[in-house]
């Protein structure tokens, strides 16, 4: 019923025109849109137009990565009728810093002047933002690619080759179909890779996922390509994006203890350095709470101490609850769960459940919670006292309480104490009476100035 009311409604609305439409009269002529991106800079965009009546807004609309829908711009420029050439610069230096292999679909849109309701929208335009700093080459695979700038062929091949092994491994774990290649950006040194994370990137990363865009950068010198570190680092950042597959949802992000977890479990394994730190925290007190890890992880010694917390907790899961209670709390994020929702259908407790078990698993104590206190009481007006300064409201559909519910000795003090409020029942008819002569009055009043010929 209430579905069938919308769709007439809607359908209405369209019959009256009150929906925007495109330009059917006298429509504007799009010519081909181009895109410039210079890295660190900007993106220029253009579009050549014939336009055929007086335009009263120019928009354009951008699409980045994966958004749901375009960003709309305003530009300021309204070209007249006739031929021109709309531009507009995308600012992407400094603080507007955009992550490099980020694609933007861009479209022209045209508003009358004349009629709102009536635009003309051109063509669209896909551009990626590439890091032209470097001369890259590149190297493709099944399921990646992978674009470096420094080292021969053999090294892509390895970087290639690790990349696919870990995206093959971490699929076949979670139960996901990859079928969108991941790129894979190796940068050879701190300043560039820095570069392409841009300002606020956290300190001591050697390597950063970036799901929505199925793009990796990651930091490797050239000559550590054999490294047995390198073996661990790029897998670990692959696994990051399939994890993503699995448990992507509009609405929550698993904790980040979760994700980085798994990725160190698959690319290294609960190793004895990382056994390490969490046996030394717990000994100390130091142990953060897993509550503290769900989103960025702190700066500074604590940072690697999260690492190794992370992939304790995916251990624990592990060998407490089997593999597949780890698939399965994994992949039900996609269902957009939240974490308590998540953690009692694949483990039968709630995450701060969770994270105490845990705690007690590796012999620790859960630290003092400090935070939010509740604020210290107020005065509160004499009518509240006794009520700890809270007037309840009584639920919609519970029963009227009935006077005997509320604090009816301090209510009738506050009546009481404002006599000027309240007064007999003829006060009020008095009051009227006095009102209604007062008007007469007047009136009668300037009649008799009127008759008098008195000033106008
Ligand atoms: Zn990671």
């Amino acid at each position: 019923m209430r579905k069938g009311l919308v769709v007439g409604v809607a359908t209405l609305a369209l019959l009256l025109g009150l929906v925007p439409s495109a330009l059917a009269a006298s429509p504007a002529t799009f010519g081909v849109p181009t895109a410039t991106s210079t890295y660190g800079e900007g993106i220029d965009f253009g579009q050549a137009v014939v336009v055929d009546v007086p335009v009263g807004r120019t928009e354009l609309l951008l699409t980045v990565a994966d958004a749901i829908g375009p960003e709309v711009v305003e530009v300021s420029d309204r070209p007249r009728p006739g031929a021109t050439t709309l531009s507009y610069t995308l600012d992407t230096s400094g603080p507007a810093h955009l992550i490099p292999n980020t694609r933007i679909t861009a479209q022209w849109r045209l508003f009358s002047a004349d009629d709102p309701t009536k635009f003309a929208l051109g063509p669209a335009l896909t551009v990626v933002y590439e890091d032209d700093r470097f001369a890259w080459q590149t190297v493709s695979g099944e399921l990646a690619r992978v674009h470096w700038y420094k080292g021969d062929a053999a090294f892509g091949a390895k970087a290639l080759r690790l990349a696919e092994d870990a995206i093959r491994e971490t699929a076949d774990l979670l139960g996901v179909i990859e079928t969108e290649s991941v790129d894979f950006f190796v940068y050879a040194h701190p300043d560039d890779f820095y570069g392409a994370l841009g300002p606020g990137a956290h300190e001591n990363v050697a390597g950063t996922a970036y799901a929505s865009i199925r793009t990796l950068l990651g930091l490797i010198p050239p000559g550590e390509i054999d490294d047995p570190l390198v073996a661990v680092r790029i897998p670990h950042e692959f696994v990051h994006l399939v994890f993503d597959t699995a448990s992507s949802n509009p609405y929550h992000r698993p904790p980040r203890w979760l994700n980085e977890g798994l990725a160190v479990y698959q690319s290294e394994g609960y190793a004895g350095p990382d056994r390490g730190a969490v046996k030394n925290a717990a000994r100390s007190g130091s142990l953060i709470p897993l509550d503290g890890l769900t989103g960025q992880f702190p700066n500074g010694r604590d940072f690697f101490l999260a690492y190794s917390e992370s992939v304790a907790a995916v251990d624990f899961i592990v060998r407490t609850y089997g593999p597949n209670a780890l698939v399965t709390l994994i992949r039900s994020y996609a269902d957009g769960r939240t974490d308590d929702e998540a953690f009692t259908d694949a483990l039968g407790l709630d995450m701060t459940t969770f994270g105490s078990a845990w705690f007690a698993d590796v012999g620790a104590t859960e630290p003092t919670k400090d935070g939010p206190r509740p604020a210290p009481r107020g005065p509160v007006p004499a009518a509240w006292e006794g009520t700890g300064g809270l007037i309840s409201t009584p639920a919609p559909g519970a029963a009227n309480p009935g006077p005997s519910a509320r604090p009816s000795s301090d209510a009738s003090t506050a009546n009481d104490a404002s006599p000027a409020r309240e007064g007999p029942d003829w006060l009020i008819p008095l009051a009227l009476l006095i009102g209604v002569a007062i008007v007469v009055g007047v009136i009668l009043g300037r009649r008799r100035r009127a008759s008098a010929g008195g000033p106008a």
